[in-house]
């Protein structure tokens, strides 16, 4: 089963991402991800792309498209898998079709998440992260910027460098250019599902599991 997730920043890629890992065993495909993970690394290209990441802009095609063709040939995703922020605008979905045709891979499901913009500037302004495990937690429901994660009971919650709200309204812009004509580009293959995010992860998940069951 091979899944997409299409939404502005902070609409619940990641969680719905992490709660069909859970439920149907594929792995997540977040070029976010794999770009902090090269971050981590302290390399050179890592503190280029810190810097661009920090402005809220995109990194360039080639370098999202090369990871996640390493990623999607990988044996792991041979079941399915579910790609969580690529593509980002019109080229990158073009050329995802071109390495889908390539590896005789079939997408089934676009998952749009629409969730009103001044909702998702608070939701990402207040968005904490535990730098142990998958937890994602809000300034909102009191945990602070240093707490100790209350999931794994290890971590240290962290703020992402772009959830600043100057970079947050940026990335909401780049999407609104960029990221939003995708949608047309789905609508018409039939293979979109919009779905309205409310405040409740759990109702959401439901609504895309009757999507996956009913067909
Ligand atoms: P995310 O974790 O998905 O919100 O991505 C964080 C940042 O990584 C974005 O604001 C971009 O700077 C960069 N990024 C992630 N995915 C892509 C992509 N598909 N194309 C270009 N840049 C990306």
């Amino acid at each position: 089963m091979n899944i997409l997730f299409l939404g502005a920043p902070g609409c619940g890629k990641g969680t719905q991402s992490k709660i069909l890992i859970k439920e149907y065993g594929i792995p997540q495909i977040s070029t976010g991800d794999l770009l902090r993970d090269e971050i981590k690394t302290g390399s050179e290209l890592g503190k280029e792309l810190q810097e661009i990441m920090s402005s809220g802009k995109f990194v360039s095609d080639e370098l999202v498209l090369s990871l996640v063709s390493k990623k999607i040939t990988q044996d792991e995703c041979k079941p399915g898998f579910i790609l969580d922020g690529y593509p980002r605008n019109i080229s990158q979905a073009k050329s995802l079709d071109r390495l889908f045709i390539e590896k005789n891979i079939n997408l089934e499901y676009v998952f749009l998440i629409d969730v009103p913009f001044e909702t998702l500037i608070e939701r990402c302004t207040g968005r904490l992260l535990c730098d142990s495990c998958d937890y994602i937690g809000n300034m909102d429901r009191g945990e602070n910027i240093g707490d100790t994660c209350h999931k794994c009971d290890k971590g240290k919650l962290f703020q992402r460098k772009d959830d600043t709200e100057e970079t947050v309204k940026n990335r909401l812009n780049v999407y609104q250019e960029q990221t939003a004509p995708i949608i047309d580009f789905y609508q018409s293959k039939g293979i979109l599902h919009k779905m309205i995010g409310g405040n409740d992860p759990a109702e959401l998940s439901n609504k895309i599991a009757s999507v996956l069951k009913a067909s």
